[in-house]
Parts: structure tokens; sequence; C-alpha cells
């Protein structure tokens, strides 16, 4: 399948990423489920709705109510009655005459005009208006949010909070979502201690399935965490049938690049059809991807920022597609460096920069500092990546360089 890596040198970063996503078959099994349960879960229909929003024209403020034409010719109206939300005047407002309404109280018939009361001036049963409206001030019309069969949501749709809001408005309680990806999470590595054991000398906190795990968290998925696997050929073996048989995604890091003791690559070439790219890009030049006999398989590198930044750029895009979910777009800006930038040509570089405005309005972006693969910080300091195409070299200070702004994942 996958097979690109057989020509020598490296592969674009694009090249990788429309591949990689090209070999992946969404899932289409649907399940329903209740509203307040939906937060990031992936519509699986299109949600056409069943009524007007708002569902009657209504005020968009406290004051009166009326027929515009009724002050044509006079200043004062005749107070006929009152609407409130909830409880609506039940009768018809005639020519010379006002009804009391409250925001969101339905407009009452023979209405078409509000004022706000701090423009009337209220004696007993006479009401003056002290300026004149256009039709239709200060009315929210049935339908203006949202028509009834209008479609609000595509299928495809990964639901937000306020996505939440807008069906509650529409009154839809259950709705059918794509059912929850499983995504297997495995690190390997001989010198990872989990998190609360003691570190041997050389040994280090495995700290990628951290990270993995919050950046997933934003995809909704369930994580089954394996833990650290020793270098091992055998361990490394049942752990991977283990995680392909539970999981629809499996994700190791570490052990991918060069030189690293040669199981993974042998155990995964036995269990499915994997390829293992080297990608021009920095960081994150080793790469592995392919299908298990139940799976996706991600190999990102081991170290922290390469394993985060492949993560980010290629597993999650990859993920997102399996959801069956349609990617929002990513959002690039171009900036002026405030610093230096070092760069050979040779690979696409995502360095992680601070973007913000200076006192002209000028988009400026600054490098985190040093960037290299084992300095998370990098990231964390970082709201976008400074995205410096292959064949680039060095940048000087003042240049204007391509921005590309993070998106939730890293949150
Ligand atoms: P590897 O890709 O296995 O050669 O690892 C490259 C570097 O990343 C080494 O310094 C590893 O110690 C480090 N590393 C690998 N996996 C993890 C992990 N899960 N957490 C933190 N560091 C890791
Ligand atoms: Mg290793």
């Amino acid at each position: 399948m996958v097979d690109c890596c057989s020509a020598p040198g490296l592969m674009p970063f694009a090249q990788a990423l429309e591949t990689m996503l090209g070999a992946i078959t969404p899932i289409t099994d649907v399940e329903t489920i209740a509203l307040k349960e939906s937060l990031g879960r992936v519509l699986a229909v299109d949600i056409a709705s069943p009524m007007n929003v708002p569902p009657h024209n209504n005020s968009a403020m406290d004051g009166y109510a009326f027929a515009q034409t009724s002050l044509a010719t006079q200043e004062y109206l005749t107070l006929a009655g009152r609407s409130m939300a909830g409880q609506p005047f039940e009768g018809i407002c005639k020519k010379g005459e006002c009804i009391r309404i409250m925001t969101g109280a339905k407009l009452p018939e023979g209405c078409d005009t509000v004022e706000m009361q701090e423009n009337c001036q209220a004696n007993g049963e006479s009401i003056r208006f002290l300026e004149k409206r256009k039709q239709s001030d200060h009315v929210r019309y049935a339908g203006e949010d949202i028509a009834k069969g209008r479609i609000v949501f595509a299928k495809g749709r990964r639901l937000s909070a306020i996505d939440i809001g807008v069906l509650a408005s529409l009154g839809i309680n259950d709705l059918q979502v794509f059912r929850k990806l499983t995504v297997a999470l495995i690190a390997t590595g001989d010198e990872l201690k989990a998190l609360g054991e003691p570190l041997g000398n050389g040994d280090i906190y495995e700290s990628n399935s951290y990270a993995l795990t919050g950046m997933l968290q934003n995809l909704n998925v369930d994580i089954i965490d394996f833990g650290v696997i020793e270098d091992d050929e055998e361990a490394i073996r049942q752990a991977f049938i283990e995680a392909d048989k539970q999981a629809d995604a499996v994700i190791s890091s570490g052990g991918v690049s060069v030189g690293d003791a040669d199981y993974t690559k042998m155990v995964l070439e036995q269990l499915g059809e994997i390829s293992f790219w080297k990608i021009a890009m920095k960081p994150g030049k080793p790469f592995a991807f392919g299908k298990l006999p139940n799976s996706y398989f991600f190999g990102l590198p081991g170290n922290p920022v390469s394993a985060m930044v492949t993560a980010d750029l290629l597993a999650m895009p990859a993920l997102i597609k399996l959801q069956s979910c349609h990617a929002k777009p990513t959002t690039m800006l171009k900036a002026k460096s405030l610093s230096d930038l070092r760069k050979s040509p040779g690979r696409m570089d995502f360095q992680r920069g601070v973007l913000s405005q200076n006192s002209a309005g000028e988009l400026i972006v600054d490098t985190t500092g040093s960037q290299g693969s084992g300095i998370l910080t990098s990231i964390a300091f970082a709201n976008c990546y400074i995205v410096l195409p292959s064949e680039q070299g060095r940048v000087n200070a003042g240049e204007t360089v391509d921005v590309r702004l993070f998106d939730r994942f890293f949150s």
C-alpha cells in the first residue's frame, strides 16, 4: 500500500500527508447519544432545523410595540396591554395604540416596531414617543437566526460547545454521531520510567504519552495506554498485537529512527504493512505509517518535540479523517520575524514561535529560542509554527515568514 519511501532521499511533507490521508478509510458506525454528551463528537447526519429560531417575531428591547404608521401623525399612543416573555398579548394592537413589551416577548398582532422605554414618557395610559422610529426597529424576526428546514450543521462536523447550544435551541436532544475511536498509546525505550518510579542512571521520565493523551482528548477518543515497552523484540510484538486487537489506531513513540534497536521495524513488518518514511521536515524526520490487521499504525519519533509535531501535523489529521470528521482549515499568516532564524536548505522547518502585533499593528513573530527536538518548552510557550520551506536558508531578522497558527490540539 503506502509505499512511497522506496525512492531514496526524503519525502516532502505535503506528499507524506496526502499519501497517508489517501490510505485512510473513515469509519461508518453510527450511534445515538444525548445532546449533553455530544461535545467533540462527529455528526453522522445533516441536521435540518425542525423549526424557526426564534419561533416568533419578538422584541429586542424593553419598551413599547406599535404599528410604525401610528406615529406618522401623532407622538402619543394609548397603552392597550402588555406582552411579556412567555406571556404574550393575545389581542390585536389597533392604530393609535401601543403595547408594553419586554425583551424576547412575542410581538403582538398589529405591531411592526418597538421603541425602547428610555425614549418614551409614560403618563398613565398615555405614552409619549420622543423619537421617530423606522418600521421594524428593535424587532427580531421569526427564523432570522435559523429558518425552518435549513441545514444547520452538516454531517462530519465536530460539535463545539456553541453548536450544542444551537441544537438545544432547536429542541434537538438525540443525535446521531459516529462511534468513538479507540486509540492505543505505546512508548518504547529502556531508558523510560513511569512517573513515580525512581530514575536510575541514564533514565528519563516517559512524557510523550502524557502530551499525546492531552492532544487526543481534543478529538474525544477513548485511549488505552500501554505504558512503556522495553526495547525487546518479544515485548514489542506482544504489545503491538494486543494494541491492534483493541484499538482503531495505534500510536507508538520512539524506536523508529535508524540505529534504534531494529525490533520495532522488524516486528511491524511481520504484523502488517508499515512504511518507514523519512520526511523532509524538521523536527520529525523519521515517521512510520501503515496498517496492522485491525488498526492503523503511527510510529512517531521518540524525541518529544518531534513526537508532538508529527502527531499534530500528521497523526491528528489522519485520525480526524478516520473519525469521518471534516478537517478545519489551518490559518496561515505572514509575519515579520523579530530574530534571525537558523535554517539549512533541504527540509521544511516547523519552528515554534510567538505571534503578536506591534504598536503599528503589524504581525510580528518571535522564536521561542532553542529549537532542539528535545526541548518541549519550545512548543509550550509558542502559539504558532514558523513554516520555512525546504529550499529556504537562514532567515534574517526583519524578513517576512509564513506562520501557521496552532490549532487547539496543543491546548
Ligand atoms: P528514539 O526515537 O527511541 O531513538 O528516542 C529519541 C529520544 O527521545 C531519546 O532521547 C529518548 O530517550 C527520547 N524518548 C523516546 N521516547 C520518549 C518518551 N515516551 N518520553 C520522553 N522521551 C522519549
Ligand atoms: Mg528508543
